[in-house]
């Protein structure tokens, strides 16, 4: 249990889990778009209420700029002009004290002269104001400045007389006489801000509540199907499963459950033919052994039998023994066909020269079915081949011609070639093979007629073994045959060997 949860973690922190990178994919598509969000809006905010708050005092001060023209504000002082209004210069300066309160922030007037000529902090008046802004703004460029880090918005606007000739090009375009520099506090935008925040972290957090139960749903919903995959194979690994298993869920996991059937099928196939193969094996080894013990017995059962007997019975054991000989050979031959990395000793060799010398070492048991053999060639053929397995091909199908013929029957040995194969065709006049075990014979231990194959000391492993060799050398091997007619086998194979 802790070793599975300790697993999972460890799949998890390497992100080779695919449930892993499902839950975290989800949780980064859910979770990083909110905060962003969160930070872009707030930013928005943050801007768009700055500018407002801006072009609010921006236009009230432009209001109080014009009263400060049409009330010569700077051109007369309570102490120097009689005429003076005092009356005015207070509405004016209460105008300012109430921007200036209702902004949380100051406003200094600065005549052209650079002084400050009024002050709503009432520190500066008297004072000369040397600041680049103002400067500038005497020069005719606004300024606006937004201190986010110090919490205040700072602006000058020039307090322009249209009524007054410029000095400088005596065009009649308005003259700058005086400069209001105001700063204001952005607090009430942070306290907005602030609120606005506290309600977005709480949204962020619910969302990410809800995105860690969605990126958890969703990522053991999605593997689930690819789990009970595992889990059928699984069952199937344990012995106690059924002969397919089926998952369904996605495509792609019933292409992978089909893919498994597939491989299940074939393992069974192959397991079935092991199966087969040894108890094939077991029958046929055994069959000898019985009917030498069965011979054995029969002689000591006789107390005193006479000695022909013996030597009879011993003869007969002796042909058992070889019998049970050739079957361990065939076996082992076909053992050897059967290796992974097949060793063939590919050389060039006159084929004429090896039938002829195949039908030579044949030709006493044709003689003794008086079978007659004939060899016909149509050229001489070389070839590259492994000469053992090729005579190994050649003999199986000639001696199985002379064997499974009639008395006085005859067996054609054809050989012929074209530009890239050379053809070896057996034809007889023998017993023939019936239709439907023609798709058989080339199967370990098949035998048409079991009896008489045993009585003429076949295995059954014989055309097993040929076309191995055959498919060795990357040929093929045809048969057709009429039952009580004959029968004609075709090999097919390369003049050059090509390795694959
Ligand atoms: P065996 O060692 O018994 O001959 P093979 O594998 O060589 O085994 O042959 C398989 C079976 O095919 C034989 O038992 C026989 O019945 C049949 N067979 C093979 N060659 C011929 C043939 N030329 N004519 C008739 N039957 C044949």
């Amino acid at each position: 249990m802790f070793k599975s949860i300790f697993q999972e973690l460890a799949q998890l922190v390497s992100l080779r889990s695919l449930r892993a990178r499902i839950f975290l994919f989800i949780l980064l598509a859910g979770v990083v778009p909110c905060v962003f969000m969160r930070y872009a809006i707030l930013d928005n905010y943050e801007e768009r209420a700055a500018a407002q708050r801006e072009a609010t005092v921006r236009n009230q001060l432009l209001v109080v700029g014009n009263h400060l023209l049409s009330n010569n504000y700077f051109q007369t002082r309570p102490s120097e002009e009689a005429g003076y209004s005092s009356a005015s210069r207070d509405v004016i300066d209460a105008e300012l004290e109430v921007i200036s309160n209702l902004y949380e922030g100051r406003v200094l007037i600065v005549d052209s002269s650079l002084k400050v000529v009024k002050d709503t902090y009432g520190i500066s008046e008297g004072k000369t104001m040397i600041s680049e802004e103002v400067i500038q703004c005497f020069q005719g460029e606004t300024s606006s400045y937004y201190d986010k880090e110090h919490g205040y918005i700072e602006m000058t606007l020039p307090i322009e007389d249209s009524g007054a000739v410029s000095a400088q090009d005596g065009q009649d375009t308005g003259r700058i006489v005086g400069v209001m520099l105001t700063s204001i506090s952005n607090e009430s935008i942070v306290t907005t801000m602030e609120v606005l925040n506290r309600q977005a972290v709480l949204l962020e957090n619910l969302m990410f509540v809800c995105v860690v139960a969605i990126a958890l749903v969703a990522s053991m919903g999605l593997t689930r199907p690819l789990s009970q995959v595992t889990d059928a194979i699984n069952k199937v690994q344990a012995g106690y499963a059924q002969e397919s298993i089926s998952v369904p869920g996605y495509s792609e996991t019933v292409h992978i459950v089909d893919a498994f059937n597939q491989l299940l099928k074939r393992m069974k196939a192959l397991d079935d033919t092991r199966q087969e193969f040894v108890a094939n094996v077991s029958h046929e080894l055994k069959t000898p052994m019985t009917s030498v013990k069965v011979l054995a017995d029969s002689l000591l059962a006789q107390e005193d039998a006479p000695a022909e007997l013996y030597r009879e019975f011993l003869s007969d054991i002796v042909s058992e023994i070889d019998r049970e000989n050739q079957i361990i050979n065939d076996l082992l031959a076909l053992v050897r066909m059967d290796k992974k990395v097949q060793e063939l000793n590919i050389a060039s060799v006159n084929i004429n020269e090896l039938t002829e010398l195949i039908l030579k070492r044949l030709r006493p048991i044709a003689r003794k079915k008086d079978v007659e053999l004939v060899f016909e060639s149509m050229r001489q053929v070389t070839a590259e081949v492994d000469e053992v397995k090729m005579t190994l091909i050649m003999t199986n199908l000639v001696e199985n011609a002379i064997k499974y013929n009639k008395e006085h029957g005859w067996v054609k040995v054809e050989l012929d070639a074209d530009h890239q194969y050379f053809t070896f065709q057996v034809s007889d006049s023998g017993l023939g093979i019936p239709e439907d075990a023609l798709t058989h014979i080339y199967e370990r231990f098949y035998r048409v007629d079991k009896s008489h194959s045993r009585e003429i000391g076949g295995t059954g492993l014989g055309l097993a073994i040929t076309k191995s060799a055959v498919l060795m050398h990357h040929g093929a091997i045809k048969v057709s045959s009429v039952e009580g007619e004959g029968s004609c086998f075709v090999v097919k194979i390369p003049l050059t060997y090509i390795e694959q």
